[in-house]
């Protein structure tokens, strides 16, 4: 068995937990500790797990093997920060933690975080009545939710159970929807939960390639699309994220054989949205990533730098890449999902797709109608 068809669960990358003092006694963290059965210590609150050598970002690989249980000091939810310039979706980001157990060779978090260890905070008591009280003060608002900016949504969901609480919370919140964003196949919690069609699962898509070789410690494209299949079955609606959109030789045969497996897996009209954005990245993430990746080769082509200081591929070329994979998936897609570019301008959604957002009311309408 490869290495690849391993990692379906990424958290048994985490070989050591470290718990904040006053944390200790939460029931939560009691609960986390014995569901992931690793040895922990204790450390001084607001101070830095011991044990992890080197300096960052060279010490990530071995900083991703230490989980730190810890209190959010700060506030759990806030609007996803899209930039003006470029058309974006109206997300609101909920804050479950930082860093991620997987590893890959794109990932942002490298540039932006400077901490290699993974975080998980334990106050999900405070992260619960944060987004009542959202709810409560905007009653006329729809909030569509997501866990991913700084982590991903399940990769430690063996040991923290989030999932099944988030599910169980949102069942009655008329007034939103909750999206759980993943490149693991970790979804035993969200069996036989009463969600109301309120919680959505997504997952990322690339080409099998690009899975393989810059997703370090991912689920397969089966992995991921059997999981989606499952949580289908279970009643949940799905989404698909074909994020970042690599150039890379071979990409035509490398998205339309995914394209053709998800929907050869997955019922079409389990899926409400599916997202499309091409590769971006700061440019320190180039530097971050060929020093901790010198096999890879994705950031080695020509880019312009964007209106919001992120390298992007030659308008043409995005084009080239968006209306190849943008034509295959409305060859199988329901007429109930919405694709739509994450991060892109009026010009390139009027030339791939034919319409701009404010034809049909604007990115976020779209997605909330998709789910209304
Ligand atoms: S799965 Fe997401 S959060 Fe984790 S390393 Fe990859 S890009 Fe980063």
């Amino acid at each position: 068995m490869s290495a690849k068809q391993s990692w379906s669960d990424p958290s048994r990358y985490v070989k050591q937990i470290h718990v904040e003092e006053s944390c200790l006694d939460l029931p939560y963290t009691r609960e986390i500790l014995n569901r992931a059965d690793l040895p922990y210590t204790v450390i001084e609150d607001r101070s830095e797990p011991q044990g992890i050598d080197g300096v960052y970002p060279e010490n990530l690989n071995e900083g991703k093997h230490h989980l730190l249980l810890c209190k959010n000091r700060g506030h759990f939810f806030k609007p996803c920060p899209g930039t003006k310039e470029y058309r974006c979706c109206d997300y609101q980001v909920l804050n479950i933690g930082m860093n991620c157990p997987m590893d890959c060779v794109y990932c942002i978090l490298q540039a932006y975080l400077n901490k290699p260890w993974l975080t998980f905070f334990v106050n999900s008591d405070n992260l619960l009545s944060e987004m009542e009280s959202a709810f409560q003060a905007e009653p006329e608002r729809f909030f569509r939710i997501g866990t991913g900016e700084f982590t991903d949504s399940m990769a430690l969901d063996r040991f923290t159970g989030l999932s099944g609480k988030l599910v169980e919370f949102m069942a009655d919140k008329n007034q939103a929807v909750l999206e759980l964003k993943t490149k693991s196949a970790v979804i035993g919690n969200l069996e036989g939960l009463a969600h109301n069609g309120r919680t959505i699962l997504a997952w990322s898509l690339n080409s099998s390639p690009i899975m393989q070789k810059e997703e370090i410690r991912t689920a397969t494209l089966d992995e991921r699309l059997q999981a989606a299949k499952q949580c289908a079955e279970w009643g949940y609606k799905l989404a698909f994220h074909f994020d970042p959109i690599i150039d890379h030789p071979g990409w035509e045969k490398g998205y339309e054989e995914t394209i053709k497996k998800l929907y050869e897996t997955v019922p079409a009209e389990s899926i409400v949205w599916i997202s499309l954005g091409a590769l971006r990245y700061l440019p320190s993430l180039k530097t971050i990533g060929t020093e901790r990746f010198p096999g890879s080769r994705i950031f080695y082509q020509e880019f312009i730098e964007g209106l919001d200081n992120k390298k992007r591929y030659f308008r043409p070329r995005r084009v080239t890449l968006y209306k190849h994979i943008y034509g295959l998936l409305k060859r199988y897609a329901a007429a109930r999902t919405v694709i739509y570019f994450c991060m892109e301008s009026d010009e390139i959604w009027q030339e791939v797709m034919g319409y701009v957002p404010d034809d049909k009311g604007g990115i976020p309408l779209m997605l909330d109608n998709s789910v209304a």
